[in-house]
């Protein structure tokens, strides 16, 4: 295998009662350690890193345990979990890897809940967002997650550098991506549409993106649209190895960074499927 997964065992150590919690990530391991993948270990991101997405009042606010809603708790020492998590895409983009880290960071905006939106769904820092700032180049992020990533899209609205591509299921959390909007290309899909229709659109958003300027290709990789789960559009693992042959075919180097999936066992299998299509095709 030629791409390395970023993770820690300190991942683990908050939210076992939560949805979100240290069991899909911990599955998610084991299974693609008996696949043979190598794994690289992160060190948590300065707060400089931070810095480059979200307001210093907000980070203040995390590092407090002074900010929480009904989705997203305020565990004790979450900025040390969060910032690992951080850590974790930052080391993606620079090894060309997949980030198996948690929390998650799509849903989290510059302040906290974006896009009028009133929860956080399970993030603290915007892990991907700071990694695309970090690197500084001509950027395409394409989140496959199951929801909308309305954070990310709240950080890059208007940002020549950045072209955000979501495809997600609607109705559901958080309401947000029901039309595009100038480098934000949102499709909505009904749930459980099928792999068929689902490739068919992603054809489709993947069109629509000048992929000549693009210089990098950062996906935002929930697995919530597997049937079943979460934001289903129902998915199976043979989609996801389909996924991952479209992500190739851009020809860019590229990074992975984990959102969502809450089923630990399918959401490995899914990784080892998308990342087996993505290599086949390279
Ligand atoms: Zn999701």
């Amino acid at each position: 295998m030629k791409t390395k997964v970023i993770y820690s065992e300190k991942s683990l150590g908050y939210g076992t009662w939560h949805i979100e919690g240290p069991q899909r990530v911990k599955t998610a391991h084991d299974i693609l350690k008996s696949k043979g993948y190598e794994f690289c270990t992160p060190t948590p991101a300065d707060e400089d890193d931070l810095f480059a997405v979200h307001d210093p009042e907000y980070i203040w606010q995390v590092k407090k345990g002074l900010v929480e809603d009904s989705d997203t708790p305020a565990y004790d020492n979450i900025y040390e979990f969060a910032r690992l998590s951080v850590g974790g895409a930052l080391l993606a983009s620079k090894v060309n890897g997949f980030s198996l880290m948690r929390p998650p960071g799509h849903h989290v905006g510059r302040n906290g809940a974006a896009l009028g939106v009133y929860t956080r769904g399970f993030c603290y820092f915007n892990n991907i967002a700071i990694a695309v700032k970090e690197l500084c180049k001509k950027t395409l992020i394409l989140d496959i997650d199951g929801h909308h990533g309305n954070g990310t899209q709240e950080i890059f609205q208007g940002d020549c550098n950045v072209t955000y591509v979501s495809v997600h299921q609607s109705p559901n959390y958080p309401g947000t991506g029901a039309v595009t909007e100038g480098n934000c290309i949102n499709f909505a899909l009904q749930p459980n549409c099928g792999g068929a229709l689902y490739l068919k659109t992603l054809d489709k958003a993947l069109c629509m993106v000048q992929t000549t300027e693009i210089e990098q290709v950062a996906v935002s990789c929930g697995f919530d649209t597997h049937l079943g789960d979460l934001a289903t559009l129902g998915l199976i693992d043979t989609d996801y190895r389909e996924i991952g042959k479209r992500i190739a075919q851009l020809k860019k180097p590229t990074f992975f960074v984990l959102e969502g999936g809450y089923v630990g066992e399918k959401v490995g299998l899914d990784i080892d499927s998308l990342l087996r299509g993505y290599e086949e095709k390279l």
